[in-house]
């Protein structure tokens, strides 16, 4: 059995990925314990956001690599330690059984080579599955530069697995990560994208990552613009079909003059995820969301902000605007969107209407007419002030659920 302090070690170094929360795998129980299938994994989160609902442990923080914003890197002085396949199994069943943790993310450190660390990653999943019977979820990072049958192997046992992207950059993966390219983390993510694909068109149901592949870029470390990310993931999504893409806001773990002195900070981070969320659901294109060369506004969400920047696009008629329209007025979201398309059918909507169906007219009102009507202002600083309400107390500092009922139901259901 693993002792205390390797514990510590181990999921002390795994805290600065957020590459893993879960969704969607249909992994199912065959007579052992756990089960991904019916209701995914319950989440939790720390008071900063992020998701600890699993073990999120490595294998080892005894890395050969080099990356200079990362704190294993190999002249980083930090206790080190290395956990063996058995032990991480022992772990995960032990934690399982007392109801801690729904699934594990496993990720490693460059211990050895490239294929030593993987091969050992998949001893422990294999083990996981097949000894121990565990049908839990199972994220496991890819190693970059491992062998191609490491990760066709591992694919097969796990629910997720994630390349780390890391830098937005190939100039900044070579000066910040020298020992990783861009063909070691994008050629594993096309080949797992080519195997799901492969799998589909021949009807193939072997449980092959049945949650998908994400990334995690770093924002803030390099100089790369919100611009350059958001056209990235985009790339990202297109291409291989990632289910995320997370960001997580450059932290100075570690001193080095070729890194920024000072965090990126969480406004910067949380605006992308906003960014990500219109790219995935609301029909918007990188090109839209952010302007070439420039970061997210602070002071709008990015749906706001290009909403300002698109006035002559509006008011919108909310009785005839298709959806895909009424998803680009600031105020309303998905649902209620959805809502509007369905009361439609049984007759003209009135803004009382509206506001039973908590559509946020505070901000919608300057972008639609109802019947014709217009109650919005068409003075631009009231219509500013109107959209940046809800964000001014948040500019600083991590986004609290609880703060104003719109960022909570907002940080919770992602619309906005
Ligand atoms: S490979 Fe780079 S990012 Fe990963 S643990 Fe080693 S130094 Fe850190």
């Amino acid at each position: 059995m693993i002792d205390a302090e390797r514990l510590r070690i181990l999921t002390e170094s795994a805290k600065y990925d957020v590459s893993c929360s879960s969704s969607g795998s249909a992994r199912q129980n065959k007579g052992g314990l756990g089960n991904a299938a019916p209701a995914g994994i319950c989440h939790s989160f720390t008071p900063d956001g992020r998701c600890i609902s699993l073990l999120k442990i490595l294998m080892s923080n005894n890395c050969r690599y080099q990356c200079k914003y990362c704190v294993n890197r190999a002249d980083n002085d930090i206790p080190r330690a290395t956990a063996t396949p058995d032990e991480i199994c022992e772990l995960v069943m032990h934690f399982y059984k007392r109801n801690y943790i729904e699934g594990l993310f496993l990720s490693s450190a460059v211990f050895d080579t490239p294929d030593k660390t993987m091969e050992l990653m998949c001893e422990t999943v294999i083990k996981l599955r097949e000894v121990y019977h565990f049908f839990g979820y199972i994220h496991m990072k890819g190693i970059p530069h491992a062998d191609k049958l490491l990760l066709e192997r591992a694919a097969k046992y796990v629910d997720r697995m994630s390349y780390n992207i890391e830098l937005p950059s190939e100039k900044s993966l070579q000066l910040l990560a020298p020992q990783k390219t861009k063909e070691s983390l994008l050629l594993p993510m096309k080949e797992i994208a080519l195997q799901k694909l492969d799998r589909k068109e021949n009807k193939i149901h072997d449980r092959f990552l049945p949650a998908g592949q994400t990334t995690q870029m770093i924002v803030g470390a390099s100089p790369e613009t919100d611009a350059d990310i958001v056209r990235l993931s985009e790339s990202l999504y297109r291409k291989f079909g990632l289910k995320r893409v997370y960001y997580s806001s450059y932290m100075p773990v570690v001193h080095d003059s070729l890194l920024p002195d000072t965090g990126a900070g969480l406004l910067r981070e949380h605006r992308l995820y906003q960014a990500d969320w219109l790219l995935r659901f609301y029909g918007f294109t990188a090109d839209e969301i952010a302007p070439v060369g420039r970061n997210l506004e602070e002071a709008y969400d990015p749906k706001c902000a290009w909403a300002m920047r698109n006035m002559q696009l509006f008011p919108l008629e909310v009785n005839t605007a298709p959806q895909e329209m009424l998803l680009r007025v600031p105020g309303i979201g998905m649902r209620g969107a959805q809502k509007i398309l369905q009361a439609r059918r049984h007759g003209k909507l009135d803004f009382a209407a509206l506001a039973r169906m908590r559509i946020v007219l505070k901000r919608a009102r300057h972008f639609i007419t109802c019947n014709g009507k217009f109650y919005g202002s068409e003075k631009q600083e009231t219509v500013t002030a109107a959209l940046a309400l809800s964000d001014s107390e948040n500019r600083n500092t991590q986004l609290s659920f609880f703060s104003t009922p719109n960022t909570a139901l907002s940080v919770l259901t992602g619309e906005f």
